[in-house]
This record gives C-alpha cells, structure tokens and sequence, in this order.
C-alpha cells in the first residue's frame, strides 16, 4: 500500500522509491532498510514470468506477426514493471523492517 510498515498511516516514499528516513507517525526507522537490488530482482522475476508465459502462449495459439507481438509485450513490460517496482519495494522495506535487517553502521 506504499505505507508505514509500522503503523500503516504515513506515506512510505517520498518520491517514486524514496523511502522516507523516518516515519513522521511511529518514528520507524524504515530509511535504514536498504532494499538495494531486491526489488528490481522480484520486479523482473514477476514481470519475466508473465509477458514469456504469455508472449509464448500468444505465439503458440494465434502465430501473430511480429509487430503485435511488439505492440503487446514491450508496452506491457514498462506498465508492470512500473506498476510493480514501488509496491515490491515497500514490502521489502516493510519485511527488513520485521526482520530487523537495518543498516546499522554511521559512516556514509
Ligand atoms: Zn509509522
């Protein structure tokens, strides 16, 4: 929901994935969850699944020339991913938040 994994209440991102340092709310520290890659990896592993599964279907089922098949997948590759990426990230902010893995040391 692109909420406070701590209270629900606040807005998570300051920006498309800018996580904010704190929660204004409960004061969760979710700016110390460094999610780093982990949300493109499970982005494109969502994303993959669906326009292959669904790309190879298609061919199989209609054989459609090429330029559908571009007129199809490539737009929907960038809406889901789009789509996903936020929503992947703040469950994976909100899941380091339960788990405890925090970035802990100050020099940065
Ligand atoms: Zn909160």
């Amino acid at each position: 929901m692109s909420r406070c994994p701590g209270c629900g209440q606040t807005r998570l991102f300051s920006s498309y994935l800018k996580v904010v340092p704190q929660c204004a709310n409960c004061g969760a520290p979710v700016g110390l969850a460094r999610a780093d890659d982990a949300p493109p990896y499970f982005t494109i592993a969502i994303v993959a699944h669906v326009v292959i599964g669904g790309m190879l279907f298609v061919e199989k089922t209609y054989s459609p020339p090429l330029w559908v098949h571009a007129a199809i997948w490539l737009p929907l590759t960038l809406v889901m991913s789009l789509a996903l990426l936020q929503p992947i990230k703040g469950a994976t902010v909100g899941l380091m938040l339960k788990l405890g893995m925090l970035k802990q040391d100050i020099d940065e």
